[in-house]
C-alpha cells in the first residue's frame, strides 16, 4: 500500500482505495460497496465535525456568560455592555444551524443504513 496524490483534489489518499477519501473521485475498479463505504465515512466525518462545532459553541456560551457576569458586576448592576447579549445571540443562531445540519446528516446516515 502506498499513499498517492488524488488526480482530482490533489490530497493524499491510499492507492488501494478505489475512491478518494476527500473528494470521492472513483477509479476504474470502484464498486457499489466502495461508494457506500465512502459515503458512510464522509457522513461519519461530517457528524464528528458537527459535534465538535457544538462543543465550540458551548464554550462561546460559557465565555459570553462570564462576560455578562463581569459586565453586570456579578449580576448586581445593570449591564455595562451589550456585547454578551450579541455573543449569546450569535451562539444561539450557530447552535440552531449546527443542530439542523446534524439532524440532516443523521437522517442521511439512517437512510444509508436502510439501503444495505
Ligand atoms: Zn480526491
Amino acid at each position: 500500500m502506498s499513499i498517492i496524490a488524488c488526480p482530482q483534489c490533489g490530497k493524499r489518499t491510499s492507492s488501494l482505495s478505489p475512491i478518494c477519501d476527500h473528494c470521492g473521485l472513483k477509479s476504474g475498479e470502484a464498486g457499489e460497496g466502495d461508494v457506500q463505504r465512502y459515503q458512510k465515512r464522509k457522513l461519519r466525518r461530517r457528524i464528528y465535525h458537527l459535534n465538535m462545532a457544538t462543543y465550540a459553541i458551548m464554550t462561546v456560551v460559557i465565555i459570553a456568560f462570564g462576560w455578562y457576569w463581569v459586565a453586570t458586576n456579578s449580576m448586581q448592576e445593570p449591564t455595562s455592555s451589550y456585547g454578551p447579549y450579541y455573543l449569546m445571540m450569535a451562539a444561539a443562531v450557530a447552535y440552531l444551524a449546527v443542530r439542523v445540519l446534524l439532524f440532516r446528516a443523521k437522517r442521511e446516515r439512517k437512510a444509508l443504513r436502510q439501503t444495505q
